[in-house]
């Protein structure tokens, strides 16, 4: 077994920073220990991991597992987006670093400061470190999550860790980094990358919860979440006029448009076909609105390769405390229903509708 230990280049600059850094990587070499508690340890936390049902609950299980362990001091994980921004008034795009904590908290609207966790992660290498004080042991280290088709995660403890206990970190993390590539296959889509619906149901759940919980839902309504369904529109053309392949590089671009277009605070996914699903956190009906319409104009200004124009038209609601998830997601589909209904391409809620008493479907008539 291999670690790449990031060694500090300059005495002036103990920390590691992957901006100014040298790696200077050396081989360890596994020591004689008593491994019989630790073998026994190391099997139970397999164990646990293992039988982790989502990466939700493989991370949550993970944090508990390395906080136990009493040379651990703290653990958090984090999920590591290189974002294309580009500042207003500004034609180019820059590329950016963008940290979000795990479990993403969607109520806080400021955001953390990250600088200095992004000052000493190398995101080249899969492990990064402290200087070592006099006795070899290093302070903090930061595991590096690569490959699959989620995001990078990283995984950031502190202590008190010589290289053995490293040793045993690293084999843990290797577990860890193993079951979430798994996970990753099970819970996104693999085309886009985007979660998947499996993923959506229990994201939606977990929000409702969170709203139904803490009846957090702010009065001024500039703290809600909305969720709102996309439906690319006459896509089935684009499949008949230009082939599969070309239909399945719009959904690529519409699903990477989405992720410039919306913040790393919400929630994407495909819901299956040319559908995708966006929660919008943070927002009030006007500004939900305002995204919105503002992602349905990039969509409709691109010009995808070879196809041309695509439009998309879209439905939302409000996520309350008190309906059920099916039932709001039924609703942004009614909404949907309702853009595709009078002329595609554009932006509905289901609020609106209610209040105009649109929010009737023939389809649910005849169910009864
Ligand atoms: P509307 O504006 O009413 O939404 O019309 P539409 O043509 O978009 O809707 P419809 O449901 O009739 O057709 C959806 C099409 O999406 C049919 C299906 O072949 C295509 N589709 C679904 N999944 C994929 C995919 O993964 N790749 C490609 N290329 N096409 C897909
Ligand atoms: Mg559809
Ligand atoms: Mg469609």
């Amino acid at each position: 077994m291999q670690y790449l230990i990031s060694t500090p280049h300059s005495p002036k600059n103990p920390v590691f920073s992957h901006k100014t850094g040298i790696i200077l990587p050396f081989t360890l070499r596994i020591r004689t220990m008593n491994l019989n508690p630790t073998v026994r340890q190391f099997f139970s936390c397999t164990l646990q991991l293992t039988a982790q049902q989502d990466y939700q609950e493989l991370t949550h299980n993970f944090l508990d597992i390395l906080t136990g362990i009493p040379w651990i001091d703290s653990a958090s994980a984090y999920e590591i987006y290189n974002h294309e921004r580009k500042k207003p008034g500004e034609t180019s795009s820059v590329r950016e670093l963008l940290i979000r904590r795990f479990p993403l908290d969607f109520t806080r609207n400021d955001e953390e400061d990250y600088s200095s966790l992004l000052a000493e992660f190398d995101n080249s290498s899969d492990l990064s470190l402290s200087v070592p004080d006099e006795s070899g042991f290093y302070t903090w280290a930061i595991f590096s999550i690569k490959g699959g088709s989620g995001p990078e995660r990283a995984i950031h403890l502190e202590g008190a860790f010589d290289r053995e206990k490293l040793e045993l970190l690293d084999g843990l993390r290797g577990i860890y980094r193993n079951l979430v590539l798994l996970h990753d296959t099970k819970e996104r889509d693999v085309l886009t990358k985007l979660p998947n619906r499996q993923s959506l149901d229990a994201r939606l759940l977990q929000v409702c919860e969170h709203y139904s919980d803490y009846q957090v839902i702010d009065k001024n309504q500039e703290k809600c979440s909305w969720i709102a369904i996309l439906d690319i529109d006459h896509f089935k053309r684009v499949n008949d006029n230009f082939g599969h392949l070309y239909g399945d590089e719009v959904l690529l671009i519409f699903s990477q448009l989405m992720g410039k277009c919306f913040r790393y605070t919400d929630f994407l996914f495909r819901y299956g076909g040319e559908e995708f699903v966006v929660i919008l956190n943070l927002a009030s009906q006007d500004m939900a609105i305002t995204v919105f319409n503002r992602f349905r104009e990039a969509v409709a200004n691109y010009s995808f390769p070879t196809v041309g124009q695509v439009t998309v038209s879209i439905g939302l609601t409000r996520v309350d405390s008190i309906s059920m998830p099916t039932t709001q997601l039924d609703h942004a589909d009614k909404a949907l229903y309702h853009a595709k209904e009078t002329g595609r391409n554009r932006v509905i809620l289901y609020e609106d509708m209610s209040v105009l008493g649109q929010d009737h479907n023939p389809a649910d008539i005849e169910l009864f």
